[in-house]
C-alpha cells in the first residue's frame, strides 16, 4: 500500500456525468457498464452509489465473479445485473446462482442456449440475447436468427426479455464508417424478423459510448455507457469534434514529490542512464510501474501548476522523474497530479502513451488506494 498516492474518485462528477447522459438521451434507460472493477473505479463503490443516489438500475459485468461480488456485497435484488462474456453457465454452481441471485446471463451460443432452454429451472427466468452483426467476437451470428426463433418456439418461449448487439467500431463515426451502418441495419432485421415470427421483446439495446455520444442507437430502450460514464470520450482524436459527449474525469491520480535536484542536458537519470534531454529541474515522483503507472508514461507531459514537466528516463518499480524547466518552483514534499477532472489533458495522455482511457484507469494497481469523495 501507498501513503501519499490516491485514486480519488468524486462521485459528485459522476453524477454530473450521468445526467450529462440523461440530456443527450432522456427517454433510454441505462444499463451501466461496471465491469473490470468499474474501469478500475471500484466495482461495489461505483455501483452502490450509481443504484442509490442516481437511480441507475440496470449494471453489466464480464465476469460471474464480478456479479456475485456485487450480490454478496450489496445485497439483495434490488438491481440488475447482467453478465456479459464469462459466463459459465453450465456448471452447476453457477447456474444456480443465477437463479438464486437473479443475475441474467447474456447469451451467445446455442450451448448455452440449449442449455437454458433444457433446464426446467430457468423456465420463467428472463431471455437475453446477444447478436453478432458483425463484430465477430460473441454472439449468434445475424443470419442464425432463424435457428434461435426456431429454438425458443420449440421450448415455448414467445417472450425475450433483451435483445442486444455490440459495434466493432463505435470509435468511429456511426454514419460514414460502412461496418457500424451495416451492423445497425443488420440489428434492425433481426428485430424485425423476430417481431413478426409473433416473438414479444421487452427490451433492446446497441449503444455503447462511442454510439451515444454520436447520438446513435436511442430508438432503442435502453444504452450500455462504459467508458463515457468515467469522463472520457471515446472517439477517435480526428472525431473529437463529432462527440456530443463533454463529460469530466471522475478521477485523479495523485502523488507526492519524494526529491527535486537540477539536472545539465545529458546528464545521467536512473536505470540504463538515461541522458536527460535538457537543463532543468528533475523531480522523483512516488509512482511507477507497480502501482500502474506504466512504463508507457515515458514522454507524456505531466504538468505542475502551470508548468510542464516530461517523464523522462525509465520508470521505475515504484517511482518516477519528471523533468521541469529551472524556474519551475516545485520542491520535496509537494503534492503532484498526474490527471485530474480535464479531460483534454487526459486525452492527451492517452495519445502519447500510445494507448486507450480504458487501459489507463484499468492498470492501477491495488497499492494505490482508491478512495472516494462526496460533498
Ligand atoms: C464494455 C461494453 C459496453 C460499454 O462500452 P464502452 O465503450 O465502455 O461504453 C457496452 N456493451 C458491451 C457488450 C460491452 O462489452
Amino acid at each position: 500500500m501507498r501513503y501519499g498516492s490516491r485514486h480519488l474518485i468524486d462521485l459528485n462528477l459522476l453524477e454530473e456525468n450521468y445526467l450529462k447522459l440523461k440530456k443527450l438521451c432522456p427517454s433510454n434507460e441505462a444499463l451501466f457498464m461496471v465491469k473490470a472493477d468499474a474501469y478500475g473505479h471500484g466495482l461495489v463503490n461505483i455501483t452502490d452509489f450509481s443504484y442509490n443516489e442516481l437511480g441507475i438500475k440496470n449494471f453489466g459485468c464480464a465476469t460471474i465473479g464480478e456479479a456475485l461480488k456485487l450480490r454478496e456485497e450489496l445485497g439483495g435484488e434490488r438491481f440488475e445485473v447482467y453478465v456479459f462474456s464469462d459466463i459459465q453457465l453450465q456448471l452447476q454452481n453457477y447456474s444456480e446462482a443465477y437463479l438464486d441471485q437473479r443475475l441474467i446471463p447474456v447469451l451467445t451460443n446455442f450451448d448455452d442456449l440449449n442449455f437454458f432452454l433444457n433446464e426446467a429451472c430457468f423456465n420463467h427466468f428472463p431471455i437475453c440475447l446477444k447478436f453478432n452483426t458483425g463484430m465477430n467476437r460473441l454472439g449468434f451470428n445475424w443470419t442464425e436468427v432463424e435457428a434461435v426463433a426456431q429454438k425458443l418456439k420449440s421450448k415455448g418461449r414467445k417472450k425475450i426479455y433483451h435483445l442486444m448487439t455490440h459495434f466493432a467500431c463505435a470509435s468511429q463515426s456511426m454514419f460514414k464508417n460502412k461496418r457500424n451502418n451495416d451492423q445497425r441495419e443488420r440489428f434492425d432485421e433481426i428485430k424485425k424478423f423476430l417481431r413478426a415470427e409473433g416473438f414479444e421483446i421487452e427490451r433492446t439495446s446497441i449503444s455503447n459510448s462511442g454510439a451515444i455520444e454520436q447520438l446513435v442507437g436511442l430508438e432503442e430502450s435502453h444504452v450500455r455507457p462504459g467508458l463515457m460514464m468515467y469522463g472520457p470520450s471515446s472517439l477517435i482524436p480526428q472525431l473529437s469534434e463529432k462527440t456530443h459527449w463533454d463529460g469530466k474525469i471522475i478521477s485523479s491520480l495523485e502523488t507526492y514529490v519524494i526529491k527535486v535536484f537540477d539536472v545539465k542536458k545529458g546528464w545521467p537519470v536512473g536505470y540504463g542512464a538515461t541522458p536527460v534531454p535538457e537543463e532543468g529541474k528533475v523531480a522523483i515522483i512516488a509512482l511507477g510501474y507497480g502501482d500502474g503507472f506504466s512504463t508507457r508514461f515515458t514522454g507524456t507531459q505531466l504538468n505542475f501548476n502551470e508548468y510542464k514537466g516530461t517523464v523522462v528516463g525509465r520508470v521505475n518499480m515504484d517511482m518516477s522523474q519528471v523533468l521541469f524547466p529551472s524556474n519551475c518552483p516545485i520542491k520535496e514534499g509537494d503534492k503532484f497530479t498526474v490527471w485530474n477532472e480535464n479531460p483534454a489533458h487526459f486525452n492527451q495522455l492517452c495519445e502519447k502513451m500510445e494507448t486507450i482511457p480504458y487501459e489507463v484507469f484499468i492498470q492501477l494497481t491495488s497499492r494505490v488506494p482508491k478512495v472516494y469523495r462526496l460533498k
